[in-house]
Order: structure tokens, then C-alpha cells, then sequence
């Protein structure tokens, strides 16, 4: 008898397809459902996954998502993407840069009209240092994600008024915005000389709506049964369980 295995299926009719790809193509590389199915999920799996969704789960998700950050938006037809596959999608890269925030939370086919922009953290720490962004760090040449997702300096799209998210470990909640101690900490101010990084990175915070990830899966778990609920959970649950949050 054939093994049951792979459980998690990218072709499976609640995640996104693109009308250009052929027939066997999927959101989510062999590679990363031989993780997922393996409890080896990493958080840039996890994240991919959640940006997936299509359908009523994909809209009760974004809304979840919305809801989590605070923001009253009316209507329930909402598109989550890849935030460096949005970049491309709008057409609004810079060229040259990299980075981008998690995930994008737009009205459906409205791909410009960004509701919010996700930052998922498990125990990774936050991505910065020195030269880490030509636009923002100013003398001291230093910058993080939490200040450069809160800026403006990797998109052409204007964004300044729209919401940020994080979602991390609930323990978090008071812990820097929910960033945790894993960007700079005041000590840094005095080991590294980065007293203007800390001071745009407190400003930055203030931009931050946090949410935990144990919150995100009870909110998941409120839903109805469906089979996109089971694989949102197949692919969040072990991780955080694994991850020890
Ligand atoms: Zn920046």
C-alpha cells in the first residue's frame, strides 16, 4: 500500500493559481511541501502559505488579518500576497532592493490599494545592521526591518498612511511593540553608538499594530471547518509548537 504522504497539496483548489502557469505548477516548491509535510515548516513557509489563501477562507483570513491590526474596512472581498511578489505585481519595485515586508493585504483586484502590511517573526531575529538600508540609518549607516517597514524606503507605491502588523510570539505583547528584544535594545545605544538607530526604530514602533501568533491560530480555529481551515492549521500549528512560542 502506498504511504500516505504530502499531505499538504499546492494545487489544492483554495490556494492561488496563476492563469499563466501550466497544469502542475504550484504556489509552493516540492522542496517546501516535503518540509511542511515533515513538520519542518520554516516562517518563510508559513507566511508563504498564509498569503495563499483564495476563496472565503482567503477573504475570512485577510479579515482576520485586518481585524487582528484594528482596521475597520468594509466589505469582505480582500487578496493577501507575497510582499516581494506584490512588489512585483504593482509594479512599484525599486530597482535594486530587495526587501519587503511578509505579507500585503489588499482589496480584491485592486492590487494598488494596499489595507496592510504583515511582518510575521516566530524567534528569528529582527533583519538589520549596518549599510542594511540606503535610504534610512543617515550617519551611522545603521537600520533594521522595524524601520525600514515602517518607512517608506522599499516600494515606489505610497504607503505612508497604511497600517503595519506584527505578528509574533503573544509573550511579546509589551516587549518593544511586540518586536520583542530582538531589534535594538537600549543597551546597543552605548555598546554600538546607535543612539539615532534607537531613536528611529522608537518611532518607528509607534507605526506597529502587534498581534500574536497563538491569537492569529485561535482566530483560524474560530472559523468554520473547511479544507483550507485544516491546512492553514496543518502548516501554522507544528511550527509554533516547534518553535516554542
Ligand atoms: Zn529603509
Amino acid at each position: 500500500m502506498a504511504e500516505l504522504r504530502n499531505a499538504f497539496n499546492p494545487r489544492a483548489p483554495h490556494f492561488y493559481k496563476d492563469p499563466s502557469w501550466s497544469a502542475g505548477d504550484a504556489f509552493c516548491s516540492e522542496r517546501r511541501v516535503e518540509r511542511i509535510s515533515q513538520g519542518l515548516q520554516s516562517e518563510t513557509d508559513v507566511t508563504r502559505v498564509l498569503a495563499f489563501f483564495v476563496g472565503e477562507f482567503g477573504d475570512n483570513l485577510a479579515r482576520i488579518f485586518l481585524n487582528l491590526a484594528g482596521v475597520d474596512q468594509p466589505g469582505t472581498d480582500f487578496e493577501s500576497w507575497v510582499g516581494s511578489e506584490w512588489l512585483s505585481a504593482a509594479g512599484v519595485r525599486i530597482p535594486g532592493r530587495q526587501r519587503s515586508p511578509d505579507i500585503i493585504v489588499t482589496a480584491r483586484e485592486e492590487i494598488r490599494n494596499v489595507l496592510l502590511i504583515i511582518e510575521v517573526k516566530g524567534n528569528a531575529w529582527v533583519n538589520g545592521g549596518w549599510g542594511y538600508c540606503p535610504v534610512h540609518g543617515g550617519l551611522q549607516g545603521y537600520s533594521n526591518q522595524i524601520i525600514c517597514y515602517a518607512g517608506n524606503c522599499w516600494s515606489t507605491a505610497d504607503l505612508a498612511v497604511v497600517p503595519r502588523l506584527i505578528i509574533g510570539p503573544d509573550s511579546h505583547k509589551s516587549l518593544f511593540g511586540g518586536w520583542g528584544r530582538k531589534g535594538i535594545v537600549k543597551e546597543d545605544i552605548a555598546r554600538y553608538g546607535l543612539s539615532e538607530a534607537f531613536e528611529a526604530q522608537r518611532s518607528a514602533i509607534e507605526k506597529w499594530q502587534f498581534a500574536g501568533l497563538r491569537t492569529l491560530e485561535a482566530r483560524i480555529k474560530d472559523l468554520s471547518p473547511s479544507d483550507a481551515r485544516r491546512d492553514a492549521l496543518y502548516v501554522l500549528s507544528p511550527w509554533l509548537d516547534r518553535i516554542g512560542v
